[in-house]
């Protein structure tokens, strides 16, 4: 799909000013893209194939651990600078966005916020050069949106804890070498004290890919069931406090969500870009005020979203800071948080979804054609909508915070 945009367009259109950094890094990102992976993302969503090449070339150029320190390997950019990348992949592939979120946001980046200094210098390392890729397990068949009712258990024995679940919609579920894996340690004490995040290695054992699903969009990303049958985990893995592993969670998919937000803002450009490109090659159908009115509908849009997604990162960079500095967030600042990333995904995914779907009616069936053009980003789209906890559950977050109602 990029690889038929104008860029002059793109950018002309679409950038303004960053800070050095920022701009270096996202020129590079896109040239890299460019050049390396937008011809080759349509064969991977037709054969439905896992990118193992691209992802190892993403690895080389030092994307896979694009917010972490640089002493642990890490390209040391921030929650701002992984969501450009997030967004400029985004408009070239959402697969590949999937396998590269669910890996740095959802694994590496809950590592560092709350791993102690042992398990960042064992684990990040790997993960951030892309030795080993990540995956973030806490979905299982009957807890989706109700996260908190997950039956996995984790029952100590000795120096260890012995997982027993299965767990389910696992991005890379079926590749990673490291999983962040959510137990019950005592299912009567509910999500706050009853839940234990682990850093598990598949080379521990006791783990089996029971399923790998077939989907609408986002092909080339694997999505797993996994089973756990006494997969034995050292008690040194327990990532952050024992009991606390929601809020490891929540944390993780607040980042999730406001990268994700980003992929979105990416997806929406897009759009809007070959809306803008084909409207111009065709001045019939430029004309009409119709066309305008969408073109400039979705402009309104994708500029609202980027910039709302562009102040989630922004927040959510500096509270991932001071987490990982130690220091405590006081649980009303985190809410609010929380409330601004669902803002941030539930916005811009259907801002996302809304581009889309208007390019499809302005580009007639060069749109809906199958092939380069709108078809695959039509259908990767949606499931933005999905992950990272449905819009729904996006405004649940939303209202229960403003109206300060109690978790259930
Ligand atoms: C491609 C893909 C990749 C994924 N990757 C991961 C991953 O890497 N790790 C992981 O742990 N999970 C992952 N997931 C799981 C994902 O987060 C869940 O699918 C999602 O949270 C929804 O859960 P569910 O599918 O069980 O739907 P359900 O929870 O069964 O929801 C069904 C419908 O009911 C609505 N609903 C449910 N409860 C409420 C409520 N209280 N109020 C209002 N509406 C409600 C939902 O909005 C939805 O419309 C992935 C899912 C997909 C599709």
């Amino acid at each position: 799909m990029a690889s038929r945009l104008n860029s002059k367009i793109s950018e002309l259109v679409y950038d303004y000013e960053l800070p050095p950094k920022y701009d270096l890094f996202r020129e590079s990102l896109r040239e890299f893209l460019r050049t390396d992976i937008a011809d080759t993302v349509e064969y991977y969503d037709k054969e439905e194939k896992y990118p193992e090449e691209n992802i190892r070339k993403f690895s080389e150029h030092g994307y896979l651990g694009i917010p972490i320190p640089s002493k642990y390997g890490g390209a040391e950019l921030g929650e701002f600078g992984y969501g450009l990348a997030v967004q400029e992949i985004g408009k070239v592939c959402s697969a590949h966005g999937t396998i590269i979120g669910a890996h740095t946001g959802l694994c590496c980046v809950p590592i560092w916020l709350f791993g102690n200094e042992s398990q960042r210098n064992t684990y990040l390392p790997d993960l951030a050069s892309g030795r080993k890729l990540g995956a973030f397990a806490l979905t299982e068949p009957g807890a989706g949106s109700d996260a908190a009712n997950i039956k996995t258990t984790a029952t100590k024995s000795g120096d260890h804890y012995l997982l027993n679940g299965t767990k389910q919609f696992i991005s890379n579920g079926d590749r990673a070498g490291t999983i962040l894996v959510f137990a019950a340690n005592d299912i009567s004490l509910g999500a706050y004290g009853g839940i234990t995040a682990f850093i598990v290695e598949r080379s521990f054992g006791g783990i089996r890919t029971a399923r790998v699903e077939q989907k609408m969009g986002i092909r080339a990303s694997t999505t797993a069931q996994i089973v756990f049958e006494d997969c034995s985990v050292p008690k040194e893995n327990i990532l952050g406090t024992f009991g606390a592993g929601f809020l490891v969670a929540l944390t993780a998919l607040d980042g999730g969500r406001s990268s994700l937000s980003a992929g979105a803002v990416g997806g929406a450009e897009m759009s809007l870009e070959m809306m803008i490109e084909y409207s111009r090659q065709h001045p019939e159908v430029a004309e009409k005020q119709s066309v305008q009115w969408m073109i400039a509908d979705c402009a309104i849009e994708a500029h609202a979203a980027r910039k709302v997604s562009y102040d989630s990162l922004n927040e959510v960079g500096y509270y991932f800071e001071r987490l990982a500095n130690g220091e405590k967030v006081p649980r009303m600042q985190r809410e609010m948080i929380s409330r601004h990333t669902a803002i941030a995904k539930a916005y811009c995914s259907e801002v996302a979804s809304r581009s889309l779907e208007k390019a499809m009616q302005v580009m007639g069936f060069d749109g809906y054609a199958e092939g380069p053009g709108l078809e695959r980003g039509y259908r990767d789209s949606f499931i933005a909508e999905i992950y990272e906890g449905t819009n729904d559950i996006q405004r649940l977050v939303i209202a229960r915070e403003l109206l300060q109602t109690e978790r259930s």
